[in-house]
């Protein structure tokens, strides 16, 4: 493949094809941030953080323009792509702090002076997926850029639009040459080489646990760091002690935002079985109120999936015999258009209940107190997030500590805040994104004593 065609998933019409970027552009990339990072790290941390609050003005006045590239690229509701857009600016805002706050520390020591420095790793490569082009990258490229790195950004083949025009405003507001590069490309070329490439000193990886761990396995080889975001099919949990109504109308926005193409899609909706009848009464006219259609008007709440692939992947979970309990309603014509969908399968272990479906289609099970609500939480070898519905605060803080997941909320189902550390357990990822410590995870610490006795020189 030298070259992406993109479609526009509302209506399949091509939007445009573009080079795919080779293995030696790639090396010839890394080549260029090798040079320009090294001028970044010399900048003093004031003129970094300053050169960033401009990149996030830069992109503050882009929000309209981004928003509606990921409208036609992705498929999103503009009110989400303004959302997203808006989001890259804060996170750029917020790691704008950053540089002069990468502390190190002076630890007491014996017959010296001992101090640690964060210093940059150096390269670094971030590969996303096509769900958040945009927030996902800038999760990876903000605090990097922040910590002194140089980064190269691979985009995922179906949705690099708002990426690359990323990299232009960060030239258009001075950010030097190379320091950011966004190269469009196959995973198997461009982002096998970043994994494989000696100049390239760390991997921040968005995307499915399958490619994850093949990346970090690569990774292993060069003694290379990875941060990891996988996959998930977290649970909603609602006891029957919840307000019922508020729960059962949250629950579509926890699963069918962005299509359900959300690595945080509450997928699994666990009900306590005295409550369950009420729930699936309350939660049917909620599903089918769902606003489906044109994403480009303001009213829509979800768009299209973002593919064919992907449609029919998607739609091998709902066969004509699958358990449906409802479905929402989606337009018909051209365009990847799926309704919301209810399911409630009879087995724990069917596809449906186990496997990341990644679009809108929930499944519906009971469970009978609290102990069988955690167990069939934890029953999945993913954890990245989970909601937990009660009116007993003590019960929020006993399920939210018993779950084996990155990111809960009580009586919520909000997962991001770019403020707190965001990441999985078990095949759901390794590391954590955003919050007050992300910009660490991008340097080094060198730790130097500094002798003042002469009984320290050894
Ligand atoms: P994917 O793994 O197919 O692709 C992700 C990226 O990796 C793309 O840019 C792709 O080109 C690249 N890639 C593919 N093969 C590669 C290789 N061998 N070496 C290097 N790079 C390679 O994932 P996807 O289908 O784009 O995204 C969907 C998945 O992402 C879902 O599983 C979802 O849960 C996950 N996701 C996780 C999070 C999170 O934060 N945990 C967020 C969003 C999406």
């Amino acid at each position: 493949m030298t070259e992406l065609t993109l479609l526009n998933p509302s209506d399949e019409s091509l939007i445009a094809t573009i080079p795919a970027a080779s293995i030696e552009e790639t090396d010839a990339a890394v080549a260029r941030a090798v040079v320009a990072q090294r001028a970044w790290a010399r900048l003093a941390p004031i003129d970094r953080a300053r050169a960033l609050r401009r990149f996030a003005d830069a992109v503050d006045g882009a929000v309209e323009e981004l928003a509606a590239l990921e409208v036609r690229n992705s498929g999103h509701p503009i009110g989400n792509a303004r959302g997203e857009a808006a989001h890259v600016r804060d996170v750029l805002e917020y790691y704008s702090a950053a540089p002069e706050r990468l502390f190190g520390r002076q630890i007491p020591v014996a017959g010296g002076l001992d101090v640690t420095f964060h210093e940059p790793i150096g390269v670094v490569g971030v590969i996303t997926p096509w769900n958040f082009p945009m927030t996902i990258a800038s999760w990876g490229f903000a605090p990097a850029l922040a910590a002194g790195n140089a980064v190269v950004l691979k985009p995922a083949e179906w949705t690099p639009l708002t990426s690359l025009r990323l990299a232009e405003l960060a030239l258009e507001s001075g950010l030097p040459e190379g320091l950011f590069q966004v190269l469009p490309g196959e995973g198997r070329v461009v982002g096998d080489r970043l994994v494989g490439h000696p100049d390239v000193r760390k991997i921040v990886f968005t995307g499915s646990t399958a490619t994850g761990t093949a990346i970090m396995a690569k990774a292993a080889a060069h003694v290379k760091p990875v941060t990891l975001e996988l996959g998930g099919k977290s649970a909603n949990l609602v006891f029957a002690d919840s307000d019922l109504e508020k729960a059962a109308a949250t629950a579509p926005y926890g699963v069918f935002d962005n299509s359900g193409q959300d690595c945080c899609a509450r997928t699994r909706i666990l009900v306590e079985r005295s409550a369950y009848d009420r729930f699936m009464e309350l939660l049917e006219p909620a599903v089918k109120g769902v606003r489906v259609g044109d994403p480009s008007d303001a009213a829509t709440e979800m768009g299209p999936l973002v593919s064919r692939p992907h449609f029919d992947k998607v739609a091998s979970y709902v066969p004509d015999d699958a358990p449906v309990a409802f479905r929402g309603e989606a337009p018909s014509g051209p365009g990847y258009w799926f309704p919301p969908t209810v399911l409630t399968p009879s087995s724990a272990t069917d596809r449906t209940v186990t496997d990341e479906i990644f679009g809108p289609v929930v499944v519906v099970l009971p469970f009978d107190d609290e102990a069988d609500a955690i167990r069939i939480a934890n029953d999945s070898r993913y954890g990245l997030s989970g909601s937990i519905w009660t009116r007993h605060l003590s019960r929020g803080i006993r399920v939210s500590r018993a779950i084996e997941s990155g990111t809960l909320s009580v009586n919520s189902h909000s997962s991001v805040r770019y403020t707190t550390p965001f990441g999985g357990y078990k095949h759901s990822g390794l590391g954590r994104e955003l919050g007050p410590d992300a910009a660490f995870a991008f340097t080094e610490t060198k730790n130097v004593f500094i002798a003042v006795s002469d009984s320290a020189v050894e």
